[in-house]
């Protein structure tokens, strides 16, 4: 017989975990050569002694400031730690993609390399993991660490996003978490080259829990996200996930076509009853800036999904590989 109980925990249905699984550490690198060695140190020293193995998968995103050789030489003094070096800069997405796709692990965990997601959440990621919890990600209690320009935009397009796109994104939380295989294997199957990560993570589903962090600051070095690069970020979000700013402007145009037609009829009956035409210079050149602008608006909108069609149809690989480095003995030229 069917234990009641058991059917009403979602988590009995998922098959074990291995005994001694395979964690893969994912993390992109740009411009870090100051904050890799503290970064493998942490990791070293959050993760000794586990029953379970682990390898480090960075990805060199084009960096320029010797973090490539930095990383070659941890990897030519560890076994587990893998290089994957890009041709260029590819962004941060395209860098974790590069590392997913070369990840071997059980579970993959993705983290930035500047010590912002502490390495020592790992242990609680597969704790939760071996519950049978798919998808763990951390979630920023405490932001204390970002201005208050970035807690405050960031707190807006959450909302924004979450309103008008159907895949709903955890709150306050990076692409800060550990997937088993079959999620990244699932992820690995979406064709799209604009990868706005946290939703892809999002829209593939599987049971998922959050952990609460409080988010420290930089070990070292400057954040790579400035104002521009955020927005533009936040604009991929948008237009991946979402079409609602596509069809707005038909209703805009449509409730702004009706109060037209109430605001004539006014005008007539104002002119048949007083006989008085109407003045309005003023309120006409308003008129015509203000739907002026509404509309070169909605072009733009038109111009973000079209651009992005554009990046679509092309069909560009998302990264390209330079070099997988895997120590001096075990380094394979490959191009994607
Ligand atoms: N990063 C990357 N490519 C880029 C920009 C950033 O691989 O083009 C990496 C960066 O090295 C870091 C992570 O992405 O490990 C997060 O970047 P950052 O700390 O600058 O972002 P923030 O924490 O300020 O949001
Ligand atoms: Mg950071």
């Amino acid at each position: 017989m069917i234990d009641s109980t058991e059917l009403a925990t979602p988590l009995s249905r998922h098959p074990a975990r291995p005994d001694h699984p395979l964690i893969s550490i994912v993390a992109p690198c740009y411009n870090e050569v100051d904050s890799v060695g503290a970064f493998v140190e942490t990791v070293k020293k959050s993760l000794a002694g586990g029953d379970f193995g682990v390898e480090l998968v960075f990805v060199d995103d084009g960096s320029k400031d010797g973090t490539r050789n930095r990383l070659e030489a941890f990897a030519d003094a560890e076994p587990n730690i893998r290089v994957v070096s890009l041709s260029r800069n590819f962004g941060k997405e395209a860098a974790l993609t590069a590392g997913l796709d070369h990840a071997r692990g059980d579970a993959i965990v993705v983290i930035d390399v500047d010590l912002q997601d502490p390495p020592e959440l790992i242990l609680e990621f597969i704790g939760k993991w071996r519950e049978g919890y798919d998808v763990v990600y951390a979630t920023r209690e405490d932001r204390q660490s970002d201005t208050f320009a970035k807690r405050f935009t960031a707190e807006g397009f959450y909302r924004l996003f979450n309103k008008i796109s159907a895949i709903k994104i955890p709150e306050n939380t990076g692409d800060f978490r550990l997937m088993d295989r079959r999620v990244v294997e699932t992820v690995k199957t979406l064709p799209e080259r604009s990868r706005f990560m946290k939703g892809l993570f999002a829209w593939v589903g599987y049971q998922a829990i959050g952990i609460p962090y409080a988010r420290p600051t930089r070990v070292a070095g400057t954040t790579k996200f400035n104002f521009w690069r955020l927005w533009n970020f936040a604009l991929d979000g948008f237009v991946s996930f979402s079409t609602v700013p596509l069809k707005v402007w038909s209703y805009f145009g449509g409730v702004v076509a009706f109060l037209s037609f109430i605001y004539a009829a006014i005008i007539i009956g104002i002119t048949l009853i007083s006989g008085r035409s109407v003045p309005g210079y003023a309120s006409l050149a308003t008129l015509i800036l203000f739907f002026g602008s509404v509309q070169i608006v909605s072009v733009g909108v038109l111009g973000e999904y079209i651009s992005r069609l554009f990046v679509e149809v092309k069909r560009r690989p998302v990264y390209i590989v330079d070099e997988v480095y895997s120590g001096k003995a075990g380094t394979t030229g490959e191009s994607v």
